[in-house]
């Protein structure tokens, strides 16, 4: 038996960094933090500090000026709208996550087979997935499209 202890993780943990698909290539681009935030930096303040999309392949660069999030439009980064790397059909629904770690967190949660919550952390990720990814019946396919999703990184992650 595998345990999933919540730990109150919240999906604003892993946005410092989002994989997405480069809008001129095509290929892996990423997301990140024009600086280092600091920590125990109040979410507010980090979830706008300035941001730079930046492509190894092509070399394609932008930035976001802090002001629009584009958080509404799942399976997509929440600066640049652009499509998440991680994101692939599963059960009839989208499976999708932000980077390494949010897919880790995924894979500990969903392989699980007894969940512990820790009481009054009701903004945690964890108890905020949707029912299909918590429903044991999905399991084993949801563990499938995260091994799959795995082979998408380049080595070394
Ligand atoms: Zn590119």
């Amino acid at each position: 038996m595998t345990t999933f202890c919540d730990s109150g993780e919240q999906i604003e943990d892993f946005i410092d960094e989002f994989l997405v698909e480069c809008p001129r290539c095509s290929k892996l681009c990423k997301v990140l933090l024009e600086s280092t935030i600091q920590a125990r930096e109040e979410f507010s303040l980090r979830l706008f500090r300035r941001r730079r999309a930046v492509c190894l392949n092509c070399g394609y660069s932008a930035s976001w000026d802090g002001r629009t999030l584009k958080q509404y439009l799942d399976g997509h980064d929440w600066y640049f709208g652009l499509s998440l790397w991680l994101r692939t059909p599963c059960c009839g629904e989208v499976l999708w996550a932000f980077n390494v770690r949010h897919l880790d967190f995924l894979e500990g949660y969903v392989s699980a087979t007894n969940r512990q919550q820790v009481p009054n952390i009701n903004k945690s990720l964890a108890s905020r997935l949707p029912d299909w990814i918590k429903s044991a019946k999905n399991r084993s396919e949801i563990v499938k499209c995260i091994q799959a999703l795995r082979k998408r990184l380049p080595s070394g992650n």
